[in-house]
């Protein structure tokens, strides 16, 4: 194996490089093929609100009014272009906010470690690999150590392959073992991924609470349509109403209480809240994630990168001969070391050990020190710099080097070289495989140190006897270690997580702090950000068994969960969830992805961190900061409350165009229909549209994180309420008066005679366009559901004036272009017709005012 390999190749030059680039193309693999047009499209054809609208149309041509069924049949074609295209559209954007996620590949060029894009991977490219890498090219092992390939998403196979040297590693698979290097053997159409007809779909999550909510709403809705359906028409049956009518009846409920164009509306708003997130830096994989963050209730954080700026330096060494502490700006190798000149080789020592067993180095880039790779292993480069000592370039030039690699459950990582195995860990796994009377002097250091919310680290070796066989597993590595020294890695803390913290705290969301560091670090950091003021931290070993217990155990703001496996952070997200969280979780490493899938929001960092971790995330934190999932949380919840506003909007509509129907039954036809069906289409499909898309696009309030989550249903009571109970029945109300109104003026009095033909048309142009005004002004009066329109202090929503706007051109062609007006069968109102619609805007409005007044009172 690795240790017979033969030093690692030196990689292309950055010129071969960019010469195969130009000759070859840019490297970009095939993403998962989505299902065909054909057949989303047909599946707008068959949902549940198209179900209702085909039978709807069948009943008219069983009562004989063919052009009605066809025209309802057109409708149901044109709803669902319009839903495809907004789904299309959506979720082309969702894709492209998916290519920002950065796909990143660590090569050698001109003999030094580089991190490049993917997409500039080259034939012939020396690769690193680490455990947690998604493959990007097909390549070829170079130098394996215990590297183990997950390729379930070319096979199917879930068992994990071991690669050896010499063996094939191929595009779109995972390291999810070990590390090592491998050379480029072909790119993008090239690579066998390209040639899969047929990708294994990654694991088809069951429908997230979004999904579920909407069937919820879809089956009130079906519910109430038979109800009021068979109920009314039993009545108007019993009152001896024609029951050639009673069809006519059942289309006009039906029609009336579907909302078409609202899952549109749905999908349109869930794509500009992730937009919006995308500004902010944050990028959602799954549009329905965006809904799920706004009822975050519990977001369980790690420490470093998030809450720090994981901008580490060495600040504190101790070695059993001594300490030092280390001064020095970011990366840079200029820095003091302040000890006694007795204790440099000691320190030396220490420094080219720690450097050894690492992969990330100090870099000048552009004139600048940065990190590249684990920030940690940088600064212990730049620790090594400042003593004047040098590791190898890079831990894979070692060829001759056997790598344990770090694992989350040992929390440390050894190599064997030559005569000597070097270990670096956190000290409490690795003080205790050293001697115990050195031991125990270096963990009073660490309690020090850790107080002080310093990462610890500890580092140490032994000699390889000579005629020892070379360790082959870690635990042979692992034993009867000298401990060099610990290492004190300062981090600060982010100055904008303390005010993020306390939002969040706010808006009613809980806090805990989930690490695998040291249990004094992690609260000694967490006082600072003021996630936690006091109190020690829970062990990830002391958690309970039982899930209720552990639920129990972790239903507390502010805790600190500390030294935690990536098992533990598994069952931590169960346990939250049982206990009715919905949980926001964070998770960098190769073996967190279940976590983050167990989670229902599961948050990757786009800058550190696995893609294995950024593959099972459903969300994408460009800049890896705490600030963000607030901000993010913000966005979500403003986007939930958008999908109440413009469902109370529909809601409200639709009572007002059931209400001539149910008029017409129950007055056994006395009382003509104020609205025919396509009238009602019209409202739904044409002129409420623009609004409803506009209140999806409401802007966050800057008062969204203050109170609770919204809990519960988006079809909650006060949606019902509002919409069914106050501004819906307003709307009906004026609109009937502006019908009869019309009528009675001309003479007709009910059941006496039926109206002429002009008069008939001339009062439903009156009803309709009562409707119309009257939702203009719903529209701002759905803007909020606890504050009358003129007192919002949000910033004003100009989509909101111009669909408005857009409302009153598209009512005048609807009511003076006679083909249009003849189609709809209404005329341009009378002088009366229209004086009473336009008090449709005033009556909502006085209406929307009486009801929020009454709750505030109720309430307050
Ligand atoms: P965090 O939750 O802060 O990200 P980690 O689980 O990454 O914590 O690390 C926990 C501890 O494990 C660190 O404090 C450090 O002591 C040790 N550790 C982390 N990464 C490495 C590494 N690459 N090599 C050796 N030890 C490490
Ligand atoms: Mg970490």
């Amino acid at each position: 194996m690795a240790s017979h390999a033969p030093p690692a190749p030196a990689g292309l030059t950055a010129a071969e490089a960019a010469t195969r680039l130009a000759a070859d193309g840019p490297n970009v693999l095939p993403t998962q093929r989505p299902p065909s047009q054909l057949r989303l499209f047909a599946a707008q054809m068959v949902h549940f609100f198209a179900l209702m609208l085909w039978t709807a149309g069948a009943l008219a041509f069983v009562a004989g009014l063919p052009e009605l069924g066809v025209a309802i049949f057109v409708v149901i074609v044109i709803n669902g272009v319009f839903a495809f295209v907004q789904e299309h559209r959506a979720e082309r954007a969702a894709a492209k906010l998916r290519d920002l996620i950065p796909r990143r590949a660590r090569v050698v060029r001109d003999g030094l470690p580089t991190e490049i894009s993917s997409e500039e991977l080259v034939v012939g490219d020396l690769v690193l690999l680490e455990s947690g890498d998604r493959i990007s090219a097909d390549l070829s092992a170079v130098t394996a150590h215990s590297l183990s390939i997950d390729t379930s998403t070319l096979t199917g196979e879930s068992v994990p392959e071991s690669a050896d040297d010499g063996d094939a590693v191929l595009a779109g698979t995972f390291v999810v073992e070990g590390d090592g290097t491998a050379v480029v053997t072909a790119t993008a159409g090239a690579t066998r991924l390209a040639g899969i007809a047929q990708l294994t779909q990654a694991s088809t999550r069951p429908p997230g609470p979004l999904a579920a909510e909407l069937r919820r709403v879809v089956q009130v809705i079906a519910a109430l349509a038979v109800g009021v359906g068979t109920t009314f028409f039993a009545l108007a049956l019993a009152l001896g109403t024609d029951p050639n009518d009673g069809f006519i009846f059942a289309i006009g409920v039906t029609v009336a209480l579907v909302p078409e164009g609202l899952l549109p509306t749905v999908t349109l708003s869930l794509a500009l809240g992730a937009q919006r997130m995308a500004e902010r830096n944050a990028l959602v994989r799954r549009l329905e994630a965006v809904e799920t963050l706004g009822s975050t209730t519990c977001i369980c954080t790690d420490k470093t990168g998030t809450l720090t700026q994981n901008e580490m330096a060495v600040i504190e060494v101790w070695t059993p001969a001594g300490a030092a502490r280390v001064r020095g700006r970011g990366y840079e190798p200029e820095g003091t070391v302040e000890a006694d000149d007795a204790l440099l080789p000691a320190l030396r020592d220490l420094a080219v050990t720690a450097v050894r067993c690492s992969t990330g180095r100090a870099v000048l880039e552009d004139g600048r020190w940065i990190a590249h790779g684990d920030p940690m292993e940088a600064a212990l480069d730049a620790f090594a710099k400042r003593l004047g000592v040098e590791g190898p370039a890079h831990a894979h030039a070692d060829g001759f080097a056997h790598r344990f690699p770090f694992d989350p459950r040992r929390r440390r990582m050894s190599l064997s070289r030559g005569d000597r195995v070097l270990t670096k860990g956190a000290p409490d796994a690795v003080l205790p495989l050293c001697d115990p009377a050195v031991a125990a002097r270096a963990a009073e250091v660490v309690d020090e140190l850790a107080a002080r919310g310093l990462r610890l680290l500890a580092i140490a070796a032994r000699p390889i006897a000579p005629d020892e066989t070379p360790p082959a597993t870690a635990e042979d590595a692992e034993r009867d270690l000298d401990l060099l020294g610990l290492v004190g890695l300062e981090d600060p803390p982010r100055p904008e997580a303390q005010e993020a913290i306390a939002g969040a705290r706010a808006a009613g969301v809980h806090i805990l702090m989930i690490t695998g560091d040291h249990p004094q670090t992690a609260v000694a950091i967490a006082r600072e950000v003021g996630l936690t003021d006091g109190g020690a931290a829970v062990l990830g070993a002391d958690l309970p068994d039982g899930e209720g217990e552990l639920g129990a155990l972790l239903d507390h703001d502010g805790l600190v969960v500390a030294r935690v496996s990536p098992e533990q952070k598994l069952r931590i997200a169960r346990a939250l969830r049982a206990r009715g969280h919905v949980v926001a979780m964070t998770g960098d490493g190769v073996n967190d992805g279940p976590a983050l899938q167990e989670a229902d929001i599961g948050i990757a960092m786009g800058r550190s961190g696995t893609d294995v971790a950024r593959e099972a995330a459903d969300l994408v934190l460009l800049d890896d900061n705490f600030a963000t999932i607030v901000d993010a949380i913000a966005q979500g919840r403003a986007t939930f409350l958008n999908i109440r506003r413009f469902l109370t909007y529909h809601l409200s509509a639709n009572v007002a165009e059931l209400t001539p129907f149910l008029v017409w039954a129950l007055s056994t036809g006395n009382i003509p229909l104020a609205l025919g069906v396509l009238q009602v289409i019209c409202i739904d499909l044409v002129t409420d549209i623009a609004p409803s898309a506009a209140l999806g696009a409401e802007p966050p309030s800057p008062r969204v994180l203050e109170g609770p989550p919204p809990r519960g249903r988006l079809l909650n009571r006060s949606v019902l309420r509002r919409g069914f109970g106050v501004l819906g029945p307003t709307l009906a109300i004026v609109s009937m008066a502006a019908f009869g109104a019309t009528l009675v003026a001309a003479g007709w009095r009910p059941g006496a005679k039926a109206p002429d033909g002009d008069t008939l048309l001339a009062a439903s142009g009156a009803a309709f366009a009562a409707v119309v005004i009257g939702q203009a002004a719903n529209a701002f009066a759905c803007r909020s559901s606890v504050t009358v329109p003129w007192r919002l202090d949000r910033p004003r929503n100009p989509l909101l004036l111009g669909a408005v706007a857009s409302m009153f051109v598209v009512l005048a062609i609807l009511l003076f272009v006679p083909p249009l007006a003849d189609l709809l069968e209404q005329a341009p109102p009378t002088l009366l017709g229209a004086a009473v619609a336009l008090l449709a805007a005033p009556a909502v409005l006085l209406a929307d005012a009486a009801d929020k007044a009454r709750r505030a009172t109720a309430s307050a």
